[in-house]
């Protein structure tokens, strides 16, 4: 009984590393050496609820330590860092995305996303860069789960710009609670690809939109002007090697001149809620 209890527990302690480590990169590493505090706790309480509520705390305080104190310089080391978290030029859609250590890229595509939120402001007053993926702090072969290319710090996300529909005045939020998942569809003259990947049997293709909640998309319409501004900006940065969007928007915002800004391909997902910037090596 006592060999299958410590098997089950080892089991657990696994479960925890894998899906930790999934999510965060370095959560799964937290954890395991947050083993030696866990035990003490189980010892010091006997009661099951202090003894789980004095573990995941002991966990949240670790991990808040490591994510805000340690994991900066020493991602830096290795050429990684995190994008600016409260900026008015450049902050994520979601406070998750820095919660889970999802923020971090190489310094040239920080320096190029701030220079384009610059040249925006100067623009369009006002105006902050909502981003969305880009990668863990480590590793150039770790791919962001679900992005796979996301792989090298190199890659990064960020929410196309929207007005409130009822005055079109323009906004610093997204209808989509993760920024992903909500599009602007294909007006009627406009080249559906969407529906073709579909047909062509890419279900993934515009998946996110059955498991994102739509119930915001009638209270925004895409502010094209702004939208179209940020997106000339990163394609015509040279530290930008490529930008991915969906081809409706490349014409629709005026931007077919542009040979770097591309489709995706039936094999990605719709980049209609968002654009996908890629620096150069
Ligand atoms: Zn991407």
């Amino acid at each position: 009984m006592r060999l299958v209890k410590t098997v089950l527990l080892v089991l657990a302690h696994l479960l925890w590393v894998v899906l930790l480590t999934v999510l965060t990169q370095v959560g799964g590493v937290i954890h395991l050496l947050c083993i030696p505090a866990y035990g003490f706790l189980r010892l010091r309480y006997q009661q099951r609820l202090f003894r789980y509520l004095g573990q995941t705390l002991c966990f949240l305080f670790a991990y808040m330590v490591v994510v805000v104190f340690v994991l900066p310089p020493l991602a830096g080391r290795y050429g990684r860092v995190q994008l600016p978290i409260n900026g008015t030029l450049l902050r994520p859609q979601n406070l998750m995305t820095a919660i889970l250590c999802r923020h971090y890229v190489r310094r040239e595509l920080r320096n190029a996303a701030l220079e384009v939120a610059v040249f925006l402001q100067r623009e369009h007053q006002g105006a902050t860069l909502l981003y969305l993926d880009a990668q863990h702090p480590f590793g150039n072969k770790w791919p962001l789960l679900p992005h796979l290319s996301h792989s090298d710090g190199r890659k990064l996300d960020l929410a196309l710009l929207w007005k409130r529909k009822a005055d079109h005045t323009p906004v610093t939020e997204t209808p989509s609670v993760i920024g992903y998942g909500v599009f602007v569809d294909p007006r009627p003259q406009d080249v559906d690809v969407a529906r073709s990947c579909a047909q062509q049997g890419y279900w993934q293709y515009g998946f996110m939109e059955r498991i994102i909640p739509q119930a915001h998309k009638s209270e925004y319409v895409l502010d094209e002007e702004r939208t179209a501004a940020m997106v000339r900006l990163f394609c015509q940065h040279k530290g930008v090697r490529r930008v991915l969007i969906e081809p409706h928007l490349k014409s629709r915002l005026g931007l077919s001149a542009f040979d770097n800004l591309r489709h995706a391909g039936c094999h990605a997902v719709r980049h209609d809620d968002h654009i996908h910037v890629e620096g150069r090596d």
